[in-house]
């Protein structure tokens, strides 16, 4: 049996479901679910992510949060905790780069918000000269002061889609024609949650919503501000998102999120301003992903590291420097969103 059987027989039990229940089974089934049984990143896997680029991504983002962590005090103990940590790549360089700054280590637990058990497993072997452990969700971090990162975590989280019709909405789902999935509309009926879209949307157009990102922003938003603490969200997306941004991946390419049931990355945009209103906390201003890099000096490093580098290797180095910075690469798709304590500081490389 395969999840695409699964869920058609699923479907024809119990009728549509929510595009939120499909994305959760298709990335987190526990049998067939695509973090729960592939290895998905890298040039050999489905998608390539700012960490698995460069060394320079994770670095950077250490010393952001260092410097942060230092602006309050240096607080003992703390939780450094990293949302969806993939192979852990990040997490790794980030510890590398931060080795120096008197204390931070010693004060770390390092905690790691991972569902797939697959890659705890590769977490696990990339930072085995350190202690982290893992948790499955936010509301087991402990009431600490809290210095976070996540990349591309909210974009795996689970979103619904509404179509309008006249001053309601009605969702689209995923049924079934014969044996086949396919995307079907339920009924029209008020979605009060979504009031303010209707100021900026007009009869047939289509937006998403991810009570799951807010939910876990409403609680780490409230132990920065209970606690202090400070988190680095970085994801494609923007501001307000419009339109259909569910998008599978597999070998680098976009295919049908329905026909590759569990076999494929299933994304969506994040919408900062979903964040934005469900933090207690203060937050940044959304800004993209090369002006941030730049900002924390990307390019010094890039240099530094180039010094020791010949022929194949700096050409790569070069290459990878630009694919995370340039506005025609990721630079731009990519937008950073930083929490902080209010009357703090934001994250260095954001702005208030
Ligand atoms: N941050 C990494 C990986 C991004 S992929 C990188 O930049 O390379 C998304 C990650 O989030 C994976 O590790 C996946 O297993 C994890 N994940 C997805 N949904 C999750 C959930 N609901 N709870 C915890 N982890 C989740």
């Amino acid at each position: 049996m395969s999840l695409y059987d699964l869920l058609v027989a699923q479907i024809a039990t119990n009728g549509p479901m929510r595009i939120s229940n499909f994305m959760a089974d298709c990335l987190l089934h526990p049998e067939f679910g695509y973090y729960t049984t592939q290895d998905p990143f890298g040039a050999s896997g489905d998608f390539i992510t700012a960490p698995e680029i460069s060394q320079m991504f994770g670095e950077l983002i250490g010393l952001s949060l260092a410097q942060s962590w230092m602006d309050q005090g240096s607080p003992t103990p703390f939780s450094l905790v990293e949302f969806g940590p993939g192979r852990g790549t990040l997490m790794a360089d980030l510890l590398r780069a931060t080795k120096g700054v008197a204390g931070f280590h010693a004060a770390a637990n390092i905690v790691l918000i991972e569902a797939s058990p697959k890659l705890r497993e590769h977490q696990s072997q990339a930072l085995a000269d350190y202690t982290p452990h893992w948790i499955d969700n936010v509301e087991q971090l402990a009431p600490l002061p809290t210095f976070a990162v996540a990349n591309e975590f909210f974009d795996a989280l689970p979103i619904r889609q509404f179509v309008r019709d006249g001053d309601a909405w009605r969702e689209r789902q995923v049924g079934i024609t014969g044996r086949i999935l396919a995307f079907g509309l339920g009924p029209n009926i008020p979605q009060p949650a979504l009031a303010h879209r209707l100021e900026d949307t007009k009869d047939g157009d289509l937006v998403e919503e991810c009570l799951a990102a807010s939910a876990i922003i409403a609680n780490l938003g409230q132990r920065i501000k209970d606690h202090g603490g400070a988190a680095l969200i970085i994801d494609y997306g923007d501001w307000r998102s419009l339109g259909d941004t569910l998008q599978a991946l597999k070998n680098h390419a976009p295919v049908d999120p329905l026909e590759h049931a569990g076999q494929a990355d299933l994304t969506a945009h994040l919408d900062f301003e979903a964040l934005a209103t469900a933090t207690p906390c203060s937050y940044s201003r959304i800004t993209p992903q090369g002006v941030f890099l730049e900002r924390l000096g990307i390019t010094q490093r890039a240099q530094t590291l180039a010094q020791n580098m010949e022929a194949d290797t700096l050409n790569a180095h070069f290459l990878a420097h630009q694919r995370l910075t340039h506005p025609d690469e990721m630079g731009n798709l990519f937008k950073v969103m930083g929490l902080y304590p209010d009357n703090r500081r934001p994250p260095a490389g954001l702005e208030p």
